[in-house]
């Protein structure tokens, strides 16, 4: 998370991953954030970020790619697959003097029968936790949401003026899970799914994400506390090294 000053106004850049990640699992983990360090990349994370990358050149071995055009862009109809991490995410939401911009890059992002698709590959250790799920963990759904309302953007750049709105008004949102152990299709280019959560956005899951910015945003300017989950489970399945920990 970054603080940006400017003469009247502060824009806060939070990362949609952090977000995701503090409102979905634990606030107590915005903490060290708001004393200006960074969330510690655990063992995992850093194993998903190699896979993500693999997934990345292999894309690039494998498939040609040609330039979109303004025309294809604003066309509901148009059916254009981008490249693998090739599209930014960008939101803006105004409280008082301070502009929060939550930021993100997707995995992957589709248009298809005038539908707008979202998709995320989760690396994880022990896929079988998801057996009994019927929708995907709270913080892999904010992230996901966050991404499908957003403007976007091809360059990763800042300035509004350049970020561009796609046409479709339905959006889906695809979470795939995958073994962390399992080696990628050389032919596809695909790591093997385990399970995959499939939503549509609507009203309720705006809200549910509305709410959770508010909250966000009220903790970062000291307007809220964060509050513990009070969840030994959740604390021993997290690998940060944390003072409020639960035994
Ligand atoms: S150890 Fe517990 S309290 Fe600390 S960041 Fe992890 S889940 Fe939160």
């Amino acid at each position: 998370m970054q603080l940006m000053r400017e003469k009247n106004k502060t824009e806060v850049r939070v990362p949609v991953n952090e977000f995701a990640n503090i409102m979905g699992y634990c606030e107590y983990r915005l903490l060290p954030l708001l004393k200006g360090k960074e969330l510690p990349q655990t063992k995992t994370m850093k194993k998903g970020k190699e896979k993500h990358e693999r997934e990345e050149e292999k894309e690039e071995e494998l498939y040609e790619f040609k330039p979109i055009t303004l025309e294809e862009l604003k066309d509901i109809e148009a059916e254009i697959e981008f490249k693998r991490e090739g599209v930014y995410t960008r939101l803006l939401k105004k409280q008082g003097n301070f502009l929060f911009l939550y930021h993100g890059r997707v995995d992957k992002i589709f248009t298809k029968h005038k539908t707008l698709f979202i998709e995320e590959d989760k690396f994880v250790k022990n896929p079988k936790k998801y057996d009994k799920m019927d929708v995907a963990f709270l913080d892999q759904r904010l992230q996901n949401v966050l991404y499908a309302i957003s403007k976007f953007d091809l360059d990763g750049s800042f300035d509004p003026e350049n970020w561009f709105s796609m046409p479709q008004k339905k959006r889906v949102c695809i979470i795939r899970i995958k073994p962390m152990n399992k080696q990628m299709n050389k032919k596809t280019g695909e790591y093997p799914d385990y399970k995959i959560f499939k939503v549509e956005i609507d009203e309720n899951l705006k809200k549910i994400l509305k709410d959770k910015m508010k909250r966000f945003q009220n903790l970062v300017l000291g307007k809220e506390l964060p509050e513990h989950h009070n969840n030994p489970n959740k604390c021993k399945a997290c690998q940060f090294d944390c003072e409020y920990r639960l035994k």
